[in-house]
């Protein structure tokens, strides 16, 4: 057992912060939290040697609950399009360069570093279509310590012929991943594995019926999560019922194939997600991917956060690299927060996120996709960032105040530990 004494703040309700100044986490062997306090004597570890972070502040770290590895070398350009050109025009051409692994190696090690230099922990990425640069970057998340649900990409239809698989092949592909990664961990058995598959149709204008269909059946037979995209632009919105006519909306088009919530299933974007596809989410327990950044990069639009909450669907933020420019989650809440402002101004019974909100989703919510992360309550594997924000903190501001500077001003140069499930991660090697 080990136990850290910091000041702790997290969010066990989306409506407050827990703040304990000088408090203690103890966290067992098996990486989860037993026990949060004040007092050291409540914890039951009597004989542990306490690590003390002092005036620092301890943190639940990020989760990315939607972000495109390869696409990481195009993060701050061709910013002047919208959805449909920016594919066409850099985001195929980029994606096709991960054929050759000797590339993918060279990308993809910069963009698991960088994901731990933001304190991101955990995430939901998309690779491409290939088997083999998608299984080096599932082994660099291994290498690294970090949480990773990793999508090889499912697509045949639209798109460019080098972005274009057989079903057969994606099927095998697939298959092989799943053999080499999805047993579970040997020495905890309980815990499920930190990296792991998950099925990932790009969207449904990129899939045939057959693609599709081959999607769902593996997200059933191997029990594994689903990621995609929803409904995220008017155009390709049109476009979707065009290809899928006896759909009723955009999100009934996925769950024709088993791709909705039939396994655990987050779907991107939902810019412009309302009446039957909205209760379709709630009723199949679809988590959201809300992309700020993204969704004005692309001029997509704004998602209706404020709604989603009080409709009790479940939420996370996402990067959207590269769509969305800023890898930092920590400035994804910032965004949200952004946008929740914009959609007050058009309608005023909207009230805008607040900054408890916007952490909760940043953590817990998005956490709970992974299992019990992204809080200290006991039984949550820890992970965790240790925040010393002494530059930041030079007029004895209160924790919360600290914490929110922190997360509008703050960035890697003040995480100085980074913990998930448990272990300290150092930072990973990039040469
Ligand atoms: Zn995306």
């Amino acid at each position: 057992m080990k136990v850290y004494k910091a000041h702790i703040l997290y969010t066990k309700e989306k409506s407050s912060f827990e703040v304990l100044e000088n408090g203690y986490v103890a966290v067992g062997t098996d990486g989860r939290v037993t026990g949060v306090s004040s007092d050291l004597a409540s914890l039951d570890c009597v004989d542990v040697e306490v690590t003390d972070f002092g005036d620092r502040l301890l943190i639940p770290a990020m989760n990315d609950l939607h972000v495109h590895a390869p696409q990481y070398r195009n993060q701050g350009i061709a910013m002047d399009l919208e959805l449909l050109p920016w594919l066409q025009n850099y985001t195929f051409p980029e994606e096709m360069k991960y054929a050759d692994t000797g590339y993918a190696k060279r990308m993809y090690r910069r963009f698991v570093r960088d994901l731990w230099r933001f304190g991101t922990m955990r995430a939901c990425v998309f690779a491409t279509i290939h088997t083999e640069s998608s299984r080096l970057l599932m082994h660099l998340f291994q290498e690294a310590g970090l949480g990773a649900f990793v999508g090889k990409v499912g697509m045949n239809r639209n798109c460019p012929e080098g972005l274009s698989e057989r079903v057969e092949d994606m099927v095998d592909g697939y298959e092989s991943l799943i053999k080499e990664f999805k047993n579970p961990s040997p020495l905890n058995s309980n815990l499920s594995p930190l990296v792991l598959p998950i099925i990932t149709p790009r969207f449904i204008p990129s899939c045939t019926p057959e693609m599709l269909r081959a999607c769902g059946g593996l997200a059933a037979k191997f029990q594994l999560p689903v990621q995609s995209h929803l409904s995220e632009n008017k155009d390709e919105i049109v476009w979707v019922q065009e290809l899928e006519p006896e759909s009723t909306c955009y999100g009934d088009a996925y769950d024709r194939y088993g791709l909705f919530g039939q396994t655990p299933t987050v779907m991107a974007h939902c810019v412009w997600t309302d009446g039957e596809e909205l209760e379709l989410i709630k009723r199949r327990g679809v988590v959201v991917a809300h992309c700020p950044t993204s969704n004005f990069n692309v001029a997509s639009g704004m998602a209706p956060i404020r709604r989603f909450l009080d409709e009790g669907l479940r939420i996370g933020l996402g990067s959207d690299i590269s769509g969305g420019h800023d890898l930092s989650i920590f400035r994804m809440m910032v965004y949200a927060i952004q946008v929740s402002k914009m959609h007050y101004q058009q309608n005023h019974e909207c009230p805008f996120l607040s900054l408890s909100e916007a952490f909760w989703l940043a953590t817990k919510s998005a956490g709970s996709f992974f299992g019990r992360v992204g809080s200290f309550e006991p039984g949550y594997e820890f992970d965790a960032l240790v925040i010393n924000d002494s530059d930041l903190n030079h007029d004895h501001y209160s924790l919360l105040e600290r914490l929110e500077r922190y997360i509008y001003l703050g960035d890697d140069r003040q995480i100085e530990h980074r913990f998930c499930r448990g272990k300290a991660i150092p930072e990973p090697l990039i040469n």
